[in-house]
């Protein structure tokens, strides 16, 4: 059996592991602590490591790695940005991910952002459990007719702009690689922030992503605009965000990823002070609804990210290829 290092295990990761792993020939030592420099040790005699969005894969993690004579790091989603693959590459880590586990997993929740947000069911729900039946302060925003403008037209952006279709909305997008003939009208950035009633998020964050949502931008998007984010959550400026939320600028914020999200999300911290006041002003907002990370989250996508993993340990240990590899140049893009 080889050992693989989990950092950053939940509850929901276990069931689906366990059951793939043992037939895959692989046993796995699960960690509830996220990957850093000083964790990084855990992956001791480990034949391989296993690792989530917040996890840590900088240079002194991989060094670490290195140093163990760890030559494999699968990351269990689709997002690369906490992995410096030019280090990994330095050090002999290969890193794999779950390029695709299902597009409309994710679409799905930030359709889920949208409709709560522009049909205030999120205030409907806690009000009439405390039997008030007002109306007062539910009026919602018609999708139909509306223009909804997508970042990133990939795998999910594609499937949310079906979504969107399928509400008579107008979508309209901005992509550095346009994805001819699926019907989807592409416009310049400045173009379709001026133009979108709806703005949502779903490309990668890239050096040239971050914050590309910041003042400058709120100053061309409409009065009103919703913005969604299932992206990644330093596509946001979100002290501008906060600023553009208070002057009415944007009318409504659902956002299942923040910037500094890895100090917080995944842990009930219910008990606890929260340091973070940008946070605290979003979250006190009646128009922002924050998910923590949890688009990814049903129970075929958990299958599909495990089978995938363990396939991509399987294979690069066994001498069989890379499907889904990770390499340096493709950072940039
Ligand atoms: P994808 O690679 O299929 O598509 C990304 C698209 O963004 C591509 O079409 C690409 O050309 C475009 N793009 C790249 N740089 C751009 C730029 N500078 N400006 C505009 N467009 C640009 O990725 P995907 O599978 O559709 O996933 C999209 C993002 O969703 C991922 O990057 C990941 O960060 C995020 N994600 C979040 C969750 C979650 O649970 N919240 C789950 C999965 C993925």
């Amino acid at each position: 059996m080889d050992d693989i290092a989990f950092f950053d295990a939940r509850s929901y990761d276990k069931p689906w592991f366990d059951k793939l792993s043992g037939p895959a020939g692989f046993s796995i030592r699960y960690y509830e602590s996220r990957l850093t420099p000083e964790t990084a040790i855990l992956a001791h005699n480990a034949r391989a490591a296993c690792a989530f969005v917040n996890d840590t894969l900088n240079r002194d993690v991989l060094k670490i790695f290195s140093s163990l004579g760890l030559t494999a790091v699968a990351l269990r989603c689709a997002g690369f940005n906490n992995v410096d693959l030019k280090a990994a590459e330095e050090f002999g880590v290969h890193i794999f991910r779950v390029p695709a586990y299902s597009p409309s997993t994710v679409a799905e929740h930030a359709l889920a952002l949208l409709l709560t947000l522009t049909r205030r069911t999120h205030k409907a729900f806690t009000r009439t459990r405390e039997r008030n039946f007002s109306l007062e302060g539910l009026t919602g925003m018609d999708l139909a007719g509306k223009t909804v403008g997508i970042v990133g037209t990939g795998r999910v952006g594609l499937k949310f702009a079906n979504m969107c279709r399928g509400l008579d909305m107008r979508v309209i997008a901005y992509d550095v690689d346009p994805v001819w003939g699926a019907g989807i009208e592409y416009v310049r950035f400045d173009e379709l922030c001026r133009r979108s009633d709806v703005l949502s998020l779903h490309c990668p964050l890239t050096p040239e992503t971050y914050h590309l949502i910041n003042r400058g931008t709120f100053h061309m998007l409409r009065d009103g605009v919703v913005i969604i984010n299932t992206s990644r959550g330093a596509l946001l400026d979100s002290d501008a965000l906060l600023d553009a939320i208070k002057s009415g600028k944007v009318g409504a914020a659902g956002l299942d990823v923040y910037e500094e999200e890895a100090d917080v999300f995944y842990e009930d911290v219910s008990s606890k002070v929260m340091r973070d006041d940008t946070l605290n002003l979003l979250l006190s907002q009646p128009n922002v609804l924050v998910t923590s990370h949890q688009a990814f989250l049903t129970d075929g996508a958990l299958r599909t990210i495990a089978e995938t993993t363990i396939r991509n340990l399987r294979d690069f240990l066994d001498g069989n290829g890379a499907e889904n590899e990770l390499r340096a140049e493709v950072a940039v893009k």
